[in-house]
């Protein structure tokens, strides 16, 4: 029989300025979950494993996992879920049994933040643009090829937009990180998953002139709310998301798997987020 999850955190470092406590708190108290408070937790990097395995056998049998711990957090599971297993990377442990489960939500978190602006059947054969290959990109291109779409990949470095391709196998279009601006009228939607444009680093600076007045911009960046990029798409008049609805909506997938309640998502969790910055 499944054990009750009681307590639950995020687990990462830094871990300060996570807003995922704030949408899981706001759900168990909307669905009035006998449960503990979900925590943040700073995991020392040098001692990761053994850290994370005490957590759980502390009762913190529902976690979820944020840079850099999610290959780590993959390498300790003994039962995997075939996204998480084609990604080498968990963001939600569930611990039961004395065995550890993992799962990664991110892909399916980004679909459904994509449902709330674009039937998905129509991203089908659509040329999209992927700006970068960390481990964001990765969870980015599988749900895009899910949704098959056709998909272009630029990177930095080249080389790692290449292994994403292998690794995953999926073929990509494969171009350089500074041919943006002469391949952009060619696109259907953008999707940028670098750190260019987070609080504290230099921009992305795209020029949207030559792009097409029906394509949708989307940046996993939700701090600051509105990076360069989405200004210039609103300056443009098209369509446009940030990365928030991808959090919340991960963390829907999470908090379905550990308490078995698919938790509502409403206007007042968006502007609690909003107002947490
Ligand atoms: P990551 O694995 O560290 O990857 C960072 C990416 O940014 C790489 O492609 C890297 O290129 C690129 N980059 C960094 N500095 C750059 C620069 N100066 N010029 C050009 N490219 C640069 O990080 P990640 O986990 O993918 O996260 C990336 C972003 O996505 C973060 O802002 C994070 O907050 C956001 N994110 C949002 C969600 C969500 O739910 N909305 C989920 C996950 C991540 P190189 O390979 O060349 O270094």
């Amino acid at each position: 029989m499944n054990k009750i999850i009681k307590k639950t955190a995020v687990i990462g470092n830094p871990i300060k300025h996570s807003l995922s406590p704030q949408i899981h708190n706001y759900w168990i108290k909307q669905n009035q979950l006998e449960v503990e408070e979900y925590r943040k937790i700073e995991i020392n990097l040098l001692n990761s494993k053994v850290e994370i395995k005490k957590l759980l056998e502390n009762e913190f049998s529902g976690l979820n996992v944020t840079i850099p711990l999610k290959e780590i957090a993959y390498e300790i599971c003994d039962n995997l879920t075939e996204t998480s297993k084609k990604l080498k990377a968990v963001n939600t442990i569930t611990y039961n049994n004395n065995s550890i489960s993992g799962d990664n939500t991110d892909p399916e978190g980004f679909t459904k933040s994509i449902a709330e602006k674009i039937k998905t059947e129509n991203i089908v054969g659509k040329n999209v643009l992927v700006i970068g290959a960390g481990g964001s990109a990765r969870s980015i291109v599988y749900a895009l090829d899910k949704m098959q779409a056709k998909i272009t990949i630029v990177n930095r470095t080249t080389a790692k937009a290449i292994n994403l391709s292998n690794d995953l196998d999926i073929p990509l279009n494969i171009e350089e990180f500074d041919q943006i601006n002469s391949l952009i009228h060619d696109f259907d939607m953008v999707v940028n998953t670098t750190a260019l444009g987070m609080l504290g680093n230099q921009n992305l600076n795209i020029d949207l002139s030559k792009i097409k007045s029906t394509a949708h911009i989307y940046d996993l960046i939700y701090n600051p709310f509105e990076t360069q990029l989405i200004k210039d798409a609103k300056i443009k008049n098209i369509s446009y998301q940030n990365g928030l609805g991808m959090l919340i909506n991960q963390a829907a997938e999470s908090f379905k798997i550990w308490h078995d309640v698919y938790p509502t998502i409403n206007a007042d969790l968006f502007s609690l987020l909003r107002n947490s910055y």
